[in-house]
């Protein structure tokens, strides 16, 4: 009786995931998208081990951190409490020197990186015999004013240089732009995104990885070509509510 009980009860977390899925698929369909073109990043900051550890029954296997410390502990934590999952730990938070080490140390992906001085630290930091840091740069597409994020005009030059770091992979860019009002305003500034990414491309990166979309805007994200979506209140709730 309990067994089937706990197969009735679904967790809110694992009830947003299959909702999230759907969401996802449809806004491949209106796109003609192939709906496994498009990975989920869940978002954890700011909740617990105990939601990631959720969101993993209900098989979400890559999250992503905000603040390094924070997410060290969760990587650790789940470590101990799931020994053998296969957790891909993504940091997408702003990088300060003095954190490189520790994300060099514990997270399989950096997704925030936008200055050269960072990277190398990364490189240097990573610890010998470990995958490389996989790497996306985050580039500033709408020019606001306060946000992190290489240029457009210097993204070429900092790909480039990236790229010869012996202990990191570059796979993309990402883009975490103001937000918009409506969809099409929010398509516009992905697609610019998407362009820069292209471009790259054409001259022969061969990037696989264009992060872009959170809770609010990931459908015209999905629109304008995003392989990752990088979701958090859509799969663990308001982070205010539960602050
Ligand atoms: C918080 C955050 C997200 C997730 O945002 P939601 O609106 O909760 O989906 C995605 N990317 C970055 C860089 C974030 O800081």
């Amino acid at each position: 009786m309990q067994c089937l009980y706990d197969r009735l009860i679904m967790t809110t977390i694992e009830g947003n995931l299959q909702q999230l899925r759907r969401r996802m698929a449809a806004a491949c369909v209106q796109a003609g998208r192939d709906v496994h073109a498009v990975t989920l990043l869940a978002v954890s900051k700011t909740f617990g081990a105990d939601a990631v550890a959720e969101a993993l029954a209900a098989g979400q296997h890559a999250f992503g951190e905000n603040y390094v410390q924070e997410g060290v502990d969760k990587i650790l934590a789940l470590r101990v409490s799931h020994p053998g999952s296969a957790i891909e730990w993504h940091c997408i938070g702003p990088l300060q020197s003095n954190k490189t080490r520790l994300v060099a140390e514990h997270f399989d992906w950096v997704q925030s990186v936008d200055r050269l001085k960072i990277a190398q630290r990364l490189s240097e930091q990573r610890p010998a015999g470990a995958a490389p840091l996989q790497v996306c740069l985050q580039v500033n597409v709408d020019g606001g004013p306060t946000k992190s994020g290489v240029t457009p005009a210097e993204l070429p030059a900092l790909a480039v240089a990236v790229t010869q770091l012996p202990s990191l992979k570059l796979r993309g860019l990402m883009c975490i732009p103001e937000p918009a009002p409506d969809f099409e305003a929010q398509r516009a500034v992905f697609l610019q995104a998407k362009a820069l990414f292209d471009d790259l491309n054409v001259r022969g990166f061969g990037l696989d990885t264009l992060s872009m979309g959170m809770s609010d805007d990931l459908d015209a994200a999905v629109a304008a070509g995003s392989t990752m979506l990088r979701v958090g209140r859509a799969i663990f709730g308001s982070r205010a509510a539960r602050t």
